[in-house]
């Protein structure tokens, strides 16, 4: 194998990242990278365990001197995120990842990094294989299938670290930043049943493209249009003008991220073209009018096929897919009441699917209140139900509530102004960590998360700042001298 971050500070950290990117490890496939792990900690004598969900609890002892200072959880998850470009031949299973250093960033080739959440992976071992680390005694928790619904962290046993009182999850992306909290969340998935019919007319395919989208979590608050949501919109307005029959939709992929594109195959009469077009080219330009900066490369395109017969839905189905579509709440439902410029609760029409005889629509609800959630899953429930439908609520987790006096912050914030001459920006987040289920299963523990510069995470784009790893693990070297 050629190195090629070898040359990179901090030296054992970049090493570790670097074993841990030879070895394939996307969600559900972490068996050989806890092999690696539980191998490196073997080596260090550091006591390991492993789970029926491949989760591992590693044990460093405290080092010598330092056996009365309060021991420390260290968290990250073993799973990455698979993402490759459209040219990309990468194979997941197989492949290590092919690694790049571009001035101060790491990225793969045309493939995610997988640094979310490597790096944290990778600080660890190096905590383990270096015995010249001041440190109180660490118990390492390597999480599985965190990016498929943390699994992992659910299945987890915490009972034997009831008696820890700190954990510094290592699953954030901005340096200079501690998060404190974040929002709970669900999926959510309604299905209303279809009927079909036989028609005859010129097909139509609508394609709504070129939004930003971007993880809900982060983006919901930057109030860019949903793609599913504008197809709503589009087939409300030229549903009330020209004769349509809809044969299939779909848009968005993931429940948690913004659908960019949605496409709509329609029949329409022939000679009912031009009025189609105009029609369409009008709503574009009104939508693009007030669409946010981000999103001014919208577009709505419509693509003719042949005349021929095929099935569509039903008249009483087509009013049922129109109005759910055109009313299915979305965005943000409530900011915080603190006035701080932070989401409370939202929703994501992540996913529009259309099989022969139903059409399903999945949303990602989060809210830094359980009861908000829950209300927020109840109201789905209803507005499916009241149309005919069904639904169902998975993969539920809760907040992670911001603690007031958390003393792990004020050592945070102390070491960071001493290394960095300015404070630690506190944040709670809108996306899900698996601090939740910690701060669940653990009541008394406090919790902090940090991490390095990781942009464009989740996507082939994916790249890490080197000179904030280094200065990332600094802190952390420093917050743990400090604990000792
Ligand atoms: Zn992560």
């Amino acid at each position: 194998m050629k190195k090629i971050l070898s040359h990179l500070e901090p030296k054992t950290v970049f090493e570790q990242f670097e074993q841990i990117c030879q070895i394939p490890h996307g969600s559900y496939n972490t068996k050989a990278l806890a092999d690696y792990c539980e191998g490196v900690a073997l080596n260090n004598n550091c006591p390991c365990l492993r789970d029926g969900a491949g989760n591992l609890i590693i044990t460093i002892p405290a080092s010598p001197g330092h056996e009365a200072a309060e021991a420390i959880i260290l968290q990250g998850h073993l799973d990455m995120v698979c993402e490759k470009s459209s040219q990309s031949t990468h194979d997941f299973k197989n492949d290590p990842l092919s690694l790049q250093v571009n001035g101060d960033f790491i990225s793969a080739n045309q493939t995610t990094l997988g640094a979310d959440d490597g790096i944290g992976i990778a600080m660890c071992l190096a905590l383990m294989a270096d015995h010249s680390i001041v440190h109180p005694k660490l118990y390492c928790v390597f999480t599985t299938e965190e990016e498929v619904g943390m699994d992992g962290a659910y299945a987890l046993d915490l009972s034997s670290l009831s008696d820890v009182h700190q954990m510094i999850n290592l699953d954030s992306e901005d340096e200079g930043q501690v998060t404190v909290g974040c929002a709970g969340g669900a999926r959510v998935a309604c299905t209303f049943p279809l009927h079909r019919v036989k028609a005859k007319g010129l097909q139509a395919t609508i394609t709504v493209s070129g939004l930003a989208g971007g993880h809900s979590g982060d983006m919901i608050n930057k109030f860019g249009f949903n793609a599913n949501i504008l197809m709503g919109k589009i087939l409300a307005a030229i549903s009330k003008e020209i004769d349509i029959s809809i044969s299939h939709l779909s848009g968005g992929t993931k429940d948690n991220a913004i659908p960019q594109t949605a496409q709509a195959e329609l029949l329409i009469g022939p000679d009912e073209r031009e009025s189609l077009d105009l029609l369409v080219n009008k709503l574009q330009n009104t939508y693009k009018n007030i669409a946010a900066p981000m999103d001014q490369n919208l577009s709505f395109t419509i693509q003719y096929g042949k005349t021929k017969q095929v099935e569509v839905l039903g008249p009483d189905s087509e009013e049922l897919v129109i109005f759910a579509l055109g009313i299915a709440p979305n965005g943000v439902q409530a900011m915080n009441r603190s006035g701080k410029d932070v989401v409370d609760t939202s929703l994501n029409l992540g996913i529009v699917q259309m099989e022969r005889s139903a059409l399903v629509i999945i949303f990602n609800v989060r809210s830094t209140n359980n009861d908000s959630r829950d209300f927020l899953c109840e109201q789905l429930t209803a507005f499916s139900d009241f149309l005919g439908g069904s639904s169902k609520t998975t993969g539920q987790y809760p907040a992670w509530p911001k603690r007031n006096n958390s003393q792990l912050v004020r050592t945070l914030n102390t070491v960071y102004r001493k290394l960095f001459d300015h404070d630690l920006n506190i944040v709670t987040i809108h996306g899900g960590l698996e601090c939740s289920l910690f701060a669940a299963a653990l009541p008394d523990l406090d919790i902090v998360s940090i991490g390095p510069d990781n942009l464009d995470i989740h996507t082939p784009n994916e790249h890490m700042s080197i000179s904030s790893v280094n200065r990332t693990w600094q802190f952390l070297l420093e917050i743990l001298k400090t604990l000792a």
